[in-house]
């Protein structure tokens, strides 16, 4: 009989529901493919590696690019496999048993779920519309004495931005590490990656899935400290990221002028969405991420199952966010198939 850990199998696998249908607008990919010089540029990099060998496992080419790219020094940028790896990372140095880690809810689950994987304690402090993290609920996430904190700016699910003067306000308390995850950040808000620098027991997390087009190719990195990195250092695998991720990193910052194109396109959608939904009498949250949380009229879990229906699959959020969908923001196609069968089943 096998024994896995106590409450293992209490929990489902972390995965949101996959259908087969046309318009899959439900985990926050980029809808364009990556233009078309990147794959032969990927194709020749990849002929060049030497996959006989194990990987760089500093990863220091991408990471210089990386670093470069963020003005940030190299010492304190470190990659892995999508910035989940790295949240994960995180939570293995500074979380663990007997240690409690702040989130600010409604926000990304894998948050949670990681410190859970890594068996810290979570303590989830409860905000509400519009979701700023005000003063209280600073308070009482101290009241908790957390050794990680982690802020989502934009926020996945919500799509707000929290003020620097907010980040600046956790990071004064030392020794928790504030951990900004920033993975939607270039479609919106503000960076906190410049407060990096003076003070170390901030970390900001981004990813190259979003903006960058490269989800299938696993590459994420953090903006920290040095002492962040070497401790990263310290409980990462051995040739944690492949030949393949590092040289798709590299190639996908050479080409990061058309992805800064492709980021206007999406935003220009995003903005669509927002004005549209409201003349359909639906409920959309201001967002500056390349979704849109909305609450139509209706039981939402009726429309979301009306929406897959007519072959648009967005996310439900209900259990997080009452009565809540969020879509993501696609092609000007996808996004005309989204409102229309949205129109069909409102109607
Ligand atoms: N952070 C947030 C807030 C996200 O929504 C996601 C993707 N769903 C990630 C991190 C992880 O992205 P990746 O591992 O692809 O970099």
């Amino acid at each position: 009989m096998l024994q896995p850990r106590p409450g293992l199998r209490d929990v489902a696998p972390y995965e949101s529901p996959q259908f087969d249908v046309d318009t899959r607008l439900n985990t926050n990919e980029c809808p364009y493919p990556l233009p078309d010089g990147f794959a032969d540029d990927l194709a020749k990099a990849v002929r060049d590696l030497s996959l006989n060998r194990y990987p760089d496992r500093e990863a220091a080419a991408l990471r210089v690019g990386l670093a470069d790219a963020a003005d940030h020094p190299f010492e304190g940028t470190w990659a892995a496999n999508g910035s989940n790896e790295i949240l994960l990372q995180l939570l293995q140095a500074y979380g663990g048993p007997g240690r409690r880690v702040v989130v600010f809810e409604p926000t990304y689950a894998l948050h949670s779920r990681l410190a859970w994987v890594t068996r810290s304690d979570v303590v989830a402090v409860r905000l509400e519309p519009p979701w700023r993290i005000e003063a209280r609920h600073v308070a009482e996430a101290w009241a908790a004495s957390p050794s990680v904190a982690f802020v989502c700016s934009p926020n996945n699910p919500t799509g707000n931005v929290q003020a620097e003067e907010t980040i600046r306000e956790l990071v004064a308390r030392r020794p928790t590490l504030v951990v900004v995850d920033e993975a939607y950040i270039e479609f919106g808000g503000d960076s906190v990656a410049s407060l990096v620098r003076r003070h170390p027991n901030l970390v900001v997390v981004r990813t190259l899935s979003k903006a960058f087009a490269l989800a299938g190719a696993r590459v994420g990195y953090c903006l920290a400290s040095r002492d962040v990195v070497d401790d990263l250092r310290r409980v990462r695998l051995p040739y944690h990221l492949s030949s393949l991720n590092q040289a798709a990193g590299l190639v996908a910052l050479a080409h990061s002028d058309e992805a800064v194109r492709i980021l206007d396109a999406v935003r220009e959608q995003r903005e669509r969405i927002l004005a549209t939904l409201p003349s359909m009498g639906v409920g959309a949250f201001p967002s500056s991420a390349n979704f849109v949380l909305f609450r139509p009229p209706r039981h939402a879990r009726e429309v979301w199952r009306g929406l897959l229906d007519r072959g648009v699959l967005v996310r439900d959020f209900t259990d997080l966010v009452p009565e809540c969908l969020r879509v993501t923001a696609g092609t000007p196609e996808e996004v005309d198939r989204f409102l229309s069968a949205l129109e069909e089943v409102l109607a």
